[in-house]
């Protein structure tokens, strides 16, 4: 029999459990605000949706949906929808929980949320994945809106889904509501630069980390697991600092070479073909391979759970920027750091996302475009300021930046919170 369902008794390996040692790790640097702490152990609330759809062929299917919304404390629920044959409700509550603390940490004005259908979008046509979204729109429709819970992209979802997104919601409500997702089509509401903006985050808190251990970027080895939008878009902002790209590894394969691919070749590669693996510019290695390549800096830009224990004890690399969320399981962090590897920890490491999925949502509002220089410009300004107080957190107490960042995120939530008070 199936363990009952509980927000509290998961797994300690699963994401919830992961998120949940974090938490644990961060109460004792909340002073009194710790009295609220069991409040960012709980989501607020998750809903489990039914998505039924008419199949090309004429059946009918029936996919699990949810979207769960850790914390509104702060603002509406803001995080990505996830489309992905693995996905669980367990994950999705620990995603959303990740997004209240990054939302937080870079101090946007948002709670935490998450959403994610459990299904795998490459065995759907154009028009079932269509159907799929709007549906699933609809269902969580009771819970989001652009003062409510505003979703983005994620893992397999894109602008051309957010637009679906868009449009169904604004039919049920009679109105066109750009500002309920972001991620958006640039000529519907999308902002310039949001794309790359989670690549581009992870390069810029690189960056700073870099500078302030002594590691030159360029020359730098960096090996990227996962090449879809945020592990491509780092690679080639690293790239263009004068790093070398060794590896790279994706759910088609893994690729190496010693003196560094050509992205102009790479990138396009994977465009065409869907994956890294018969780039002919490189050598194709083994899975755990990839894990032993000689290199300076590991992104993880995948999934979760990818950097265990096994794997923690044979990395190479000095730098760890977590551009995946949950990439390394608790066990897994504490060897790094035992080793002297720094973690940039996902929930600021890749927050540069939902920061311009901010300034979206306020052009949206707002009916004024920006530039992407004006874009650029200002993610880079807030992901430095951002870091550099986590960093001067984790001096004064001589903790991780992981814990850093949740001291920083809980005092914030907590702090709201406290104000907020009860209800009733
Ligand atoms: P994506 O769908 O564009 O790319 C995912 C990549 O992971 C693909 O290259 C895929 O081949 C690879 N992958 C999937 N399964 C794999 C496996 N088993 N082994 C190795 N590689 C595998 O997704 P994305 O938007 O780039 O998201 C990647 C990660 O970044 C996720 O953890 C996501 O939550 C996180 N993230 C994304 C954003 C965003 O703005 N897109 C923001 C913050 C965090």
């Amino acid at each position: 029999m199936n363990e009952p369902l509980s927000f509290v008794n998961p797994s300690p390996e699963s994401p919830w459990g992961t998120y949940l040692s974090q938490v644990d790790r961060v109460l004792p640097y909340l002073g009194p605000l710790a009295r609220w702490g069991e409040t960012l152990r709980r989501p607020k609330r998750a809903l489990i949706v039914d998505v039924p759809i008419e199949l090309d062929d004429g059946s009918v299917a029936h996919f699990e949906g949810y979207r769960v919304q850790h914390s509104l404390t702060r603002g509406p629920g803001k995080g990505g929808v996830r489309y992905h044959p693995d996905v669980t409700l367990d994950e999705v509550m620990a995603l959303s929980a990740w997004m209240s603390i990054k939302n937080a940490a870079v101090n946007l004005p948002y709670g935490g949320a998450k959403g994610g259908i459990r299904v795998d979008p490459k065995k759907l046509s154009l028009k079932e994945l269509e159907k799929l979204t709007r549906r699933y729109t609809s269902e969580i429709g009771l819970i989001i809106g652009p003062h409510q819970d505003i979703p983005a992209p994620d893992v397999n979802t894109n602008g051309q889904i957010m637009a679906w997104m868009m449009d169904t919601y604004s039919m049920n409500v009679g109105a066109t509501a750009t500002g309920v997702v972001t991620g958006k089509p640039i000529h519907l509401g999308g902002s310039l630069g949001r794309v790359k903006a989670t690549g581009r985050g992870v390069f810029v808190t690189g960056r700073e980390a870099a500078r302030r251990s002594g590691l030159e970027l360029p020359g730098a080895r960096v090996a990227v697991q996962g090449f879809g939008n945020v592990g491509s878009s780092a690679a080639e902002l690293f790239h263009q600092a004068g790093s070398k790209i060794v590896a790279a590894q994706d759910h088609t394969g893994s690729i190496y070479n010693d003196a560094g691919f050509d992205m102009a070749e790479l990138v396009p590669h994977v465009r065409r073909t869907g994956g890294v693996a018969g780039f002919k510019g490189a050598e194709a290695i083994g899975l755990e391979d990839f894990w032993d390549v000689n290199c300076d800096i590991v992104i993880p830009a995948a999934l979760e759970g990818q950097i265990q224990p096994e794997r923690a004890r044979r990395l190479k690399a000095k730098l760890v920027l977590e551009g995946a969320n949950g990439p390394t399981t608790t066990a897994a962090d504490d060897i790094l750091a035992d080793r002297g590897i720094l973690v940039v920890p996902d929930v600021i490491c890749n927050a540069g996302g939902v920061t311009v999925s901010y300034f979206e949502w306020v052009q949206d509002f707002s009916s004024f475009f920006w530039t992407e220089d004006e874009i650029n410009v200002r993610l880079d300004k807030i992901m430095v300021g951002a870091l550099r107080n986590i960093w001067e957190t984790a001096d004064r107490h001589k903790i991780s930046l992981r814990t850093a960042t949740f001291a920083v995120a809980c005092e914030r939530i907590l702090h709201a919170r406290q104000e907020r008070g009860l209800y009733p």
